[in-house]
């Protein structure tokens, strides 16, 4: 298999063809890719992970398209649009999506490293029926002339596709704007694709500056991450750039106990700091992936909270058009009077402390 970046894009797994050299092919998935008009794929690296006979691999049913797609009955039509604000009065570029203030996400390409099926931006990076116009220039002019915005969210499609020249030239850009504190970047090629993490992009977008680049990764199972991944992750922190995991919480992917603590502390011995688990969004065609909204924080409750480091607990949320709304667990305080609250633990034990009135 090639190692290098640029060779493992041009060799993508995204065709029958490919695809039988890695696994042997259900007769669902094989009637999926003939008939459905999606895009698919992923890096021969990312492929080799899945297991050759399951079709419910995790890996596999991340990357390969599924005849459920074709139901909508409970996501939203036109969800994007709807998510990102998209129609509303302020007049801003495509690549600009806008819910807080301070802060804008910056959608500068539409390729990914994978096609995931889970997308909430399926509409336009999977299935590509929202076509929008992601200029760069364009983009960067509207932020420069916002000096309310602190903080830009890159985002795509993968930026981390972009090249060496190009990422220095978006960072060095925005890091020239005064009122930019901070740039994240949404990747999710540290996971399908860590071989992008090489000297170029280390001195692309490392290095010491007043504005730091933090890189938020998406990993939903623990069998997407190798030694690969490790080697990649520190490679970022020694250039000065952290590494956090927003996970999407998926219906028979990562959805019970032992999965989702397995996850969380795997995440942390590769040094990805736990940031976010998604609520999967409500966008058309993924009602299979979708589980009730309380599970996440179930799972937190069950598997995170006592049972594994503070470093391990990611933020559960859902996003919406108004922002992120926390939906944690919340059974810590189970009584309060004038003189004490009764607070209970992990195991249900509870005890007390003196109440202080306001
Ligand atoms: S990498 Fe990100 S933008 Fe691309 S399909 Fe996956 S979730 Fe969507």
């Amino acid at each position: 298999m090639t190692e290098h970046w640029t060779e493992q894009m041009k060799n993508q797994v995204n065709t029958l063809e490919e695809l039988t050299k890695y696994i042997n092919v259900s007769d669902g998935e094989r009637e999926a890719i003939e008939t459905l008009k999606t895009k698919w794929g992923t890096s021969p690296y990312f492929a080799s992970l899945m297991d050759k006979n399951d079709p419910n691999c995790p890996i596999r049913r991340q990357v390969i398209p599924s005849l459920e797609e074709q139901t909508n009955t409970y996501g939203m039509d036109n969800y994007l649009v709807w998510k990102e604000n998209r129609a509303t009065e302020e007049i801003r570029p495509d690549s600009i999506a806008r819910q807080y203030h301070d802060r804008i996400a910056f959608t500068v390409v539409q390729v990914c490293g994978i096609y995931c099926r889970h997308c909430f931006r399926k509409e336009l990076v999977v299935d590509q029926d929202l076509q929008l116009n992601f200029d760069v220039e364009e983009g960067l002019a509207w932020i420069a002339e916002h000096p309310e915005i602190r903080d830009v969210l890159i985002t795509g499609g993968d930026p981390l596709l972009l090249s060496d020249e190009k990422l220095a030239y978006l960072i060095g850009r925005l890091r020239e704007m005064p009122h930019i504190q901070m740039i994240r970047i949404g990747s999710r090629l540290p996971i399908v694709l860590p071989q992008r993490v090489t000297e170029g992009l280390k001195k692309a977008i490392g290095g010491y500056h007043r504005v730091p680049v933090w890189i938020n990764t998406q990993c939903n199972h623990p069998k997407e991450i190798t030694e690969k991944t490790a080697q990649a992750i520190y490679e970022l922190m020694s250039c000065g750039i952290n590494v956090g995991n927003q996970a999407v919480l998926l219906k028979g992917i990562n959805d019970d106990v032992d999965t989702f603590r397995e996850l969380h502390q795997k995440l942390l011995r590769t040094r990805i700091r736990p940031y976010y688990v998604f609520y999967c969004e409500p966008a058309p065609g993924i009602d299979h992936f979708r589980t009730p909204v309380e599970k996440g924080a179930e799972l937190i409750r069950d598997g995170l909270r006592g049972h594994t480091t503070g470093l391990a607990q990611p933020m559960y949320v859902l996003a919406t058009k108004i922002g992120k709304i926390p939906l944690m667990p919340d059974y810590y305080i189970t009584d309060k009077n004038q003189k004490e609250y009764t607070v209970r633990n992990y195991k249900g034990e509870t005890t007390t402390i003196p109440n202080v009135p306001e």
